[in-house]
């Protein structure tokens, strides 16, 4: 497919000169986070970005920080006409509007917005990393991500989501919110966070 300078598809194949698809993702671990999450999505989609798909919501456990509250962690698939660095600059203007206090990197956030793909795009500059440089060891990003995105391939690495997914390495705890509310009600202790 023709791609013009910043790596967007261009005409062809009946898709809108200038859009580009991204997958974004949002992690909440402060405050209310299931409204943070649902706040951040809208905020997302009235500026004018068209939300393709919607992981669900996942319950997931902090990764290389200790002593914080679990996370809530969603994937988006989205199509704007913005570039990745102003895609980057929303999404840093959501998370200012929404009271994100730009403390020590791994302090606990009410909303975190990352760009994890932009189609074949790579981008490596020191305030913008795309493919997100962390995303292949993750599983609060891959487990939601394969919910919507199985077969998308990693730009870089050449595999599919749901390979990178198989082949990681990490351990941490990832469950579906909604699952967990259920087993919570039910009193498990596999809920708990
Ligand atoms: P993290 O998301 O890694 O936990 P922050 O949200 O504080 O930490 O991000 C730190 C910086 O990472 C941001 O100021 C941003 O400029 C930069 N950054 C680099 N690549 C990306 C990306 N793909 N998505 C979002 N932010 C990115
Ligand atoms: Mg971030």
């Amino acid at each position: 497919m023709p791609r013009d300078q910043a790596g967007r598809a261009s005409a062809g194949k009946g898709i809108p000169s200038g859009q580009m698809t991204y997958f974004l993702s949002l992690g909440s671990n402060l405050g209310d986070r299931k409204r943070n999450v649902d706040r951040a999505r809208r905020s997302i989609e009235r500026s004018g970005i068209k939300i393709l798909r919607a992981s669900s919501v996942y319950r997931t456990e902090p990764v290389d920080v200790r002593d914080q509250p679990w996370f809530l962690n969603q994937v988006l698939k989205v199509r704007t006409g913005l570039k990745p660095q102003e895609l980057l600059d929303l999404a840093k203007s959501i998370e200012k509007k929404m009271g994100r206090v730009p403390a020590a990197n791994k302090d606990p956030r009410t909303i975190d917005i990352d760009i994890l793909l932009a189609e074949d795009t790579v981008i490596d500059t020191p305030r913008l990393t795309i493919p997100h440089p962390r995303l292949a060891m993750r599983n609060f990003v891959l487990v939601p991500l394969r919910e919507i995105a199985p077969k998308t391939v990693h730009p870089l690495l050449r595999v599919t989501i749901r390979d990178l997914a198989r082949r990681s390495g990490d351990r941490s705890f990832v469950i579906k919110h909604q699952q967990a509310l259920s087993r919570s009600r039910a009193g498990s202790k596999a809920a708990e966070g």
